[in-house]
């Protein structure tokens, strides 16, 4: 389908200005920006007046089907609440609960503004399928988690759900390797998922330095931190998605800054959980690679990007007692450049520029709390909702007009996820 966003605000890489222009789509990528030729046939108009046209938003760590869970268990620990509360109803859902439970976020997605997240989770082909029938980019990491001869028997299935997965939905979904942590695999664990993606040349995802305990627990088992663990395993060989990375010491960041290595914050679960507050700039600064994640329905409660973004610039000036530090714009990149490329997407992903992914969003700046309008950058990472989220176009394709969805039924999607929990109990 051929787009023309008309008369919206968007910042020119060229020269950094923001201007107001048009955009047009085509065949899944950006075909111009700002003066679009008159011979383009627009089979859709979308009216953006009013509107910061800017490159979708990266969910880069979530767990989507743990939606079914939200607000079910609050105000525990980590390993309490995984012991008590979430792992006995993990093990009773099935294929209909993993589905209607992603499906669910993938909606709660489309409305925030996000068209592509990197998820771990079990189930995967559920989840990969709502992701193709809500049209989303997804990189579906089917969890791994126990020693070297669980691990390899899971393998073996995984290279099935490989050559099923990835590349389908028309390229929509990419398949990754989810070791899940130090406290749930062991080394062993962790080399057989790092010589399986290296043979299938595919991205690993993995929670690292998550809480304080984690890191002690690591060193006395194997005399090493999470990441020097994740680095010796062979994790950091391909594209890896480190998500956490709270408690890491500067020997720690030097092994995280490799371009293969994607660090994923993610403050709302961090600070939910009192895991403790990641060093986010102190990362950057240095060189590494950084992308944000709202984690998972059940330590959030939503998945709700803006939300992260504002946590994420309060908390590094917060935390540096400086209040230069990361500022709007950089934080913008981390939710969308940032993301694409721990996702493994073009070179262009989460950018606005011609040949680039058509992965876009529309998003109100006319609404009291943003006016007035000074920097859109600002307002998306200060003063923003969500909810101001108009439209969104995924890989060309338009899933959300002026808040509605046109190829979804929310309603019965929110009736069917209700009933997937009430399965459960
Ligand atoms: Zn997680």
């Amino acid at each position: 389908m051929n787009i023309l966003i008309q008369h919206g605000m968007y910042f020119d890489e060229t020269d950094g200005e923001l201007r107001t222009g048009d955009i047009a789509v085509a065949g899944g990528k950006i075909l111009n920006l700002g003066a679009v030729p008159s011979e383009f046939h627009a089979d859709h108009i979308l009216k953006a007046a009013g509107c910061f046209v800017t490159p979708a938003l990266v969910n880069a760590h979530t767990h989507l089907a743990m939606s079914l869970f939200r607000n079910l268990a609050d105000d525990m620990s980590l390993m309490d609440w995984l012991e008590h509360k979430i792992w006995p109803l993990e093990e009773k859902m099935g294929p209909s609960e993993l589905y209607w439970a992603s499906m669910l976020s993938m909606v709660e997605l489309i409305r925030g503004g996000v068209t592509a997240s990197a998820d771990m989770y079990f189930g995967m082909d559920q989840v990969a399928q709502a992701a193709i029938d809500s049209g989303l980019r997804l990189n579906a990491a089917v969890g791994l988690t126990g020693d070297r001869r669980t691990a390899r028997e899971k393998l073996r299935s995984f290279r099935d759900f490989f050559h099923q997965w990835e590349g389908a939905g028309e390229g929509l979904i990419r398949v990754d390797i989810g070791p899940h942590a130090p406290y749930t695999c062991d080394d062993g664990c962790f080399e057989e998922a790092a010589a399986c993606a290296a043979d299938l040349d595919c991205g690993i995802h993995v929670h690292l330095s998550e809480t304080a305990g984690e890191v002690e627990e690591t060193k006395n088992r194997f005399g090493l931190s999470p990441v020097e663990l994740a680095a010796r395993s062979g994790l950091f060989d391909q594209r890896c998605i480190a998500a956490h990375c709270v408690h890491v010491d500067r020997q720690d960041i030097e092994l995280l800054n490799n371009s293969n290595v994607h660090v994923v914050h993610n403050p709302s679960s961090n600070l939910k959980l009192a895991s403790g507050f990641a060093r986010v700039k102190e990362m950057m600064d240095m060189g590494v690679n950084l992308a944000i994640g709202t984690d998972g329905s059940s330590s959030n409660n939503n998945l709700n990007m803006f939300e992260e973004m504002h946590l994420t610039a309060l908390l590094a000036k917060a935390l540096s007692g400086d209040p230069t530090a990361l500022p709007a714009g950089q934080v913008l990149r981390m939710a969308s450049v940032g993301g694409a490329a721990a996702l493994g997407l073009p070179e262009s992903g989460g950018r606005l520029r011609i040949g680039a992914p058509a992965d876009i969003i529309l998003v109100r700046m006319d609404g009291v709390h943003n006016s007035p309008l000074h920097d859109p950058r600002a307002a998306m990472v200060y003063s923003a909702q969500a909810a101001d989220v108009d439209s969104v176009i995924c890989n060309g394709r338009l899933l959300m007009e002026r808040r509605r969805l046109p190829h979804l039924d929310e309603v019965e999607i929110r009736r069917k996820a209700q009933e997937a929990f009430e399965h459960l109990q």
